[in-house]
């Protein structure tokens, strides 16, 4: 328990990934320059460090990509470029290193993702408090910051907490995440905390978050995951300039939920459609689940179906391409009855079964909003802070870092490296400060 009696050097506000990488970058790098110990507190308003990055990747914690860094910055869109520096001082190679020579060595999966070979998101989460605990930090468990104020005359910052305790510090890193997945105490605070010591903020959003379709059979469909689909989105006109720069369409799997659509395919473009939704009532993704046969070549299958093997059914053929029950659906929608056979196919059918296999039309009318989104896009504005340093240009005392700033990366481990490279480079960067503070 951190005593709040004393003033610490640096107070930093949530133990998630990003706020423990920078906890133990600060007293690594006062350590390496022979400083002394920096006094860190780390003020948590959940029972323990690290709950997020316990539930990442299903428990498993994929916390990073094996992609080089100008891929790793592609994946932030229009704000990438702004995690060079980041990424310089921590890259993936950086922190798997980190990793491994602190007993949790990694592995890498399909996409690039890399896991703990533990499979355990809860030796990541070990392995940062325990060098938070021989360094030392001071970790304050279940004490949520209620309000910052910034003292210019004394050069302090002023934490006050839920229960009334007052921390105060010469410097501060706000790490206190974004306000998605709202039950594991993530509520957007960062925000609030920002704009009082000066910073704009960009309207967060949900962002890897499922989404609400119109289709009434979809529902019949759930729980059916399809492999290696593209997603387009079709704006009702000219789709305009995206504040997130995103690219789109996107590929990989996606999956039918009694509500409408999920899976990675449509998570990962879930951020633009809940741009989009913000300026349309309602948003059109297109579904190509046959995206390795193009529309001649689709056609001379279904020719050679009607021809060469009549006698089969309809929903058996189809059945090769797509998975069952999405067959079945397909059928019905295009007025084919289950003992349907190839050779009574109608051109109609051929062209409506070719639609709903390239093109199918899903109504999105609202996103599961911040209670599943897994991330926020949206956040503190990046012009306001520095990105060789993470310091804000406001404040120079103050430093934010993680999922807080206006970044939003893909699923896929882009959204934990984010946060343990801008966590590592704003711990480097206030020990640096401190020394020439002394
Ligand atoms: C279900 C799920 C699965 C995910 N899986 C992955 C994955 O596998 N790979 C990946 O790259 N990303 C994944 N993410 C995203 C990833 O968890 C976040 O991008 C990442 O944790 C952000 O790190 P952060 O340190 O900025 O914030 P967080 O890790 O969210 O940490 C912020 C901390 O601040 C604390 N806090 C909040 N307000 C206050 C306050 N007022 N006072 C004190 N403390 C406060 C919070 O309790 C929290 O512990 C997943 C997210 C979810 C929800």
């Amino acid at each position: 328990m951190a005593d709040t009696t004393i003033t610490h050097d640096v107070i930093i506000l949530g133990a998630g990934a990003a706020g423990m990488m920078a906890a133990i970058s600060c007293g690594e790098e006062a350590l390496a320059r022979g400083q002394a110990i920096p006094r860190i507190a780390i003020l948590e308003k959940n029972p323990q460090p690290g709950i997020k990055v316990l539930v990442c990747g299903g428990g498993r914690c994929n916390l990073t990509n094996a992609g080089d860094i100008d891929f790793l910055i592609a994946q932030f869109g229009r704000n990438g470029r702004f995690l060079t520096p980041a990424l310089r001082t921590l890259d993936n190679t950086g922190l798997r290193n980190w990793f491994a020579q602190r007993g949790v060595p990694t592995h890498e999966e399909h996409d690039g993702k890399i896991y703990p070979d533990s499979n355990k998101a809860s030796s990541v989460v070990n392995a940062m408090v325990q060098r938070m605990r021989e360094l030392p930090v001071h970790i304050s468990a279940q004490c949520a910051a209620q309000s910052v104020t910034w003292n210019p005359s004394t050069n302090m910052f002023h934490v006050t907490t839920a229960t009334g305790q007052i921390f105060h510090s010469r410097f501060l890193l706000i790490a206190v995440g974004g306000q998605s997945y709202t039950r594991m105490g993530t509520t957007g605070d960062g925000y609030t905390f920002a704009q009082a010591l000066g910073h704009a903020i960009i309207t967060p959003r949900p962002a890897i978050v499922p989404l609400l379709c119109k289709q009434a059979w979809i529902s019949e469909l759930k729980g059916l995951a399809v492999e290696d689909v593209t997603i387009r989105i079709e704006a009702p006109g000219p789709l305009p300039r995206l504040a997130t720069g995103k690219p789109q369409p996107s590929t990989n799997d996606m999956m039918f939920t009694h509500f409408g659509l999920s899976g990675p395919a449509v998570l990962n473009i879930s951020e633009i459609v809940a741009e989009l939704l913000e300026k349309f009532p309602e948003i059109t993704l297109r579904a190509d689940f046959v995206r390795r046969i193009n529309h001649e070549e689709l056609g001379r299958l279904f020719r050679q179906w009607h021809t060469a093997e009549g006698r089969k059914l309809v929903r058996s053929k189809l059945a090769e391409l797509i998975p069952h029950r999405l067959a079945d659906m397909f059928c019905r929608l295009s007025d084919i009855d289950s003992q349907q056979v190839c050779a009574n196919l109608t051109g109609r059918q051929m062209q409506e079964l070719a639609e709903h296999l390239k093109a199918t039309a899903f109504t999105i009318y609202a996103t599961r909003g911040f209670k599943e989104a897994m991330v926020t896009a949206g956040g503190v504005r990046l012009d306001e802070i520095n990105p060789n340093t993470m310091q804000s240009r406001i404040n120079p005392r103050l430093f934010l870092a993680g999922e807080v700033l206006d970044l939003t990366g893909p699923s896929g481990g882009y959204n934990l490296q984010l946060a343990f490279s801008t966590g590592y480079l704003a711990g480097v960067s206030i020990a640096h400060q401190l020394h020439e503070n002394a």
